[in-house]
């Protein structure tokens, strides 16, 4: 499998299979960064968009997309079946939305910003001191920046972009470095109000849950662990979606604290408390997602047989999820 600094090299290799687009660079020491996404298949079918290293310092989360990425490309030399399948559906992938971050293991960009902080969205209620964002200054972590910086930029674009011509869009945003579960969020961020497409969400994990019954991932709003301003997700999602669009931003936030249980040593380093490393946990964290990743592919490609209930079903459903993820 190829490093993140070969990625920030030789992106082209996916172009005999791919789209690949650089949307703009960015810059740490004089040296440029290119933002890169690269997209397969069909751009108007329904579509999965895998993305990572939004803070830099969770590696973990750029090598395990780009992981997924590889092998995506590789299965494309021999896999009739994908090929057929990416007739129907588009899958992107950002391997690193951050390069500077990456480069310099901090969390925020080369300007101290914190771009899970950055999207022009403010919560519609107190948030925690410091961690929900603050514009106190970028020596300090969670900072959300005066602009909009172009790696968020980067970001809002492609989804917009994506939107423009597919009608269900499903993202999945890798992070590490809260909790010992692995956690599957979804909006909002900024709000504890209920996700309004709550009933396609929850037609979606319950798919999930009949096909992997002993999956490993807890499932929840956002908003019943923290709340924050300039979610990057909130903001394209109440922003760019139009009405008659699904949309499923989630985030993945791979359970970290279990690394740092397993092997205690590496609490002190800043590396250590947000990803594995031995290397035969790394190995098992690149293994534990695949499922994931192909069940997204296969129910976005099938979409039409599980996210349309009609009216009847929609009212039940509904009722059910309310009662699950808000306890109402
Ligand atoms: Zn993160």
């Amino acid at each position: 499998m190829i490093s993140i600094d070969d990625f920030i090299k030789n992106y082209s290799v996916y172009a005999d299979h791919a789209r690949v687009k650089v949307h703009s660079q960015v810059e740490s020491d004089s040296t440029q960064y290119p933002l890169v996404s690269i997209h397969f298949g069909n751009p108007k079918g329904p579509t999965l968009l895998v993305t990572g290293g939004v803070h830099g310092l969770e590696r973990i989360g750029a090598q395990v997309t780009l992981s997924l990425l590889s092998s995506f490309h590789e299965r494309l030399a021999w896999d009739q079946i994908l090929k057929l399948m990416l007739e129907k559906i588009q899958v992107v992938f950002i391997p690193l939305i951050n390069p500077v971050g990456y480069i310099n293991a901090s969390r925020s960009n080369g300007n101290g910003v914190d771009l899970m902080r950055n999207a022009p969205i403010t919560a519609d209620t107190d948030v925690p001191f410091l961690l929900g964002g603050q514009l106190i200054s970028s020596k300090i972590p969670w900072y959300r920046g005066l602009t909009v910086q172009k790696e968020t930029q980067f970001v809002i674009d492609t989804v917009g972009e994506i939107l423009l011509q597919s009608n269900c869009l499903i993202s999945i945003d890798l992070h590490s470095g809260f909790g010992f579960k692995d956690q599957l969020w979804f909006p909002f961020a900024n709000s504890y109000q209920e996700f309004s497409q709550l009933t396609e969400l929850h037609l979606f994990f319950e798919l999930y849950k009949k096909t992997h019954p002993y999956h490993i991932y807890k499932v929840e709003p956002q908003s019943k662990n923290y709340l924050t301003h300039g979610d990057i997700w909130d903001y394209c999602f109440l922003n760019l979606k139009k009405p008659d669009q699904v949309f499923l931003p989630l985030t993945l936030e791979m359970g970290s604290w279990i690394w740092v249980r397993k092997n205690p040593l590496q609490i002190f380093s800043k590396m250590g408390l947000f990803n594995p490393m031995k290397a035969h946990r790394l190995n098992r964290t690149f293994r534990r997602h695949r499922p994931l990743f192909d069940f997204l592919t296969h129910s976005l490609a099938s979409h039409e047989m599980w996210s349309q209930p009609d009216y009847h079903l929609r009212k039940q459903i509904d009722g059910e999820a309310r009662k699950l993820y808000y306890g109402n």
